[in-house]
């Protein structure tokens, strides 16, 4: 089966829907999605629409929970609080009801998805080595999906228990036949590895293959949107840049 994996759409409805179109001329059967829908960008409520209606599998992310109340604002920066309390307004009951009745870790056959780690679903960051290791005991399946760095990673832990990992560029292709592993497809809509495209994953489960793909989206557009919103200006350039 053909599944597209994205995360950390975080608002961005430009770089959501570059992300959609190209899932579907790609023949994706699937979209899953792993958290942080909302947050930061200036169209939270128009995600929540199109990736309910593009995704069968949604986990929510530290920035859904945020908006929903369900952890404290003063967990986050400034920038990001303001972003969290402005999209509290902006987002309808339905969909606010919506975001508060998903599951924090949904397992599918040999899948696992959480948005930040399999210990700590909601707010664990997954970025080293060591973090990887100790995570690979807190789940069963041969795979787990993981979000929240915004940063497309992998990391694989061999039969012979020797785990290595790292960045993944656009292009590469992983084949997953081998061990256990921890992948992350990066962020749509606010990538921290220095490459401002959207990012997301085509993971092909008859190949056994993961993917990561990059593609450029209206910047500009978004930008002049969330400066329209008074958004924090360090949150509209950050975008640019990849940061
Ligand atoms: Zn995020």
């Amino acid at each position: 089966m053909r599944i597209a994996v994205i995360s950390d759409v975080h608002g961005n409805l430009e770089a959501l829907e570059v992300v959609l179109r190209d899932v579907e001329a790609w023949g994706a059967e699937e979209v899953w999605c792993l958290g942080d829908t909302v947050g930061y960008g200036p169209d939270p409520e128009a995600c929540v629409h199109q990736v309910r209606s593009a995704a069968r599998l949604i986990i929510p992310g530290n920035h859904d929970y945020a908006v929903l109340g369900r952890i404290s604002v003063d967990d986050f920066n400034p920038e990001a609080r303001k972003a969290i309390l402005w999209t509290r307004e902006q987002l309808s009951q339905e969909s606010l009801a919506f975001l508060g009745g998903l599951p924090e870790r949904r397992i599918e056959g040999d899948f696992t998805l959480v948005h930040g780690s399999p210990r700590h679903p909601i707010w664990e960051y997954v970025l080293s080595l060591s973090a990887a290791v100790e995570n690979f005991a807190y789940f069963d399946t041969k795979y787990c999906l993981i979000g929240h760095s915004h940063i497309p990673l992998f990391f694989q832990m061999p039969d012979d228990g020797h785990c290595w990992g790292g960045a993944i560029d656009a292009g590469t292709k992983l084949p997953l036949s081998e061990g256990r592993w921890i992948l992350n497809p990066g962020s749509v809509g606010q990538p921290r590895d220095s490459d401002p495209r959207a990012s997301y994953a085509r993971l092909d489960t008859d190949q056994l293959s993961w993917e990561l793909v990059r593609l450029p989206y209206p910047v500009e557009k978004t930008q002049a949107k969330m400066r329209e919103a008074g958004l924090p200006e360090r949150l509209i350039a950050r975008i640019a840049f990849g940061w």
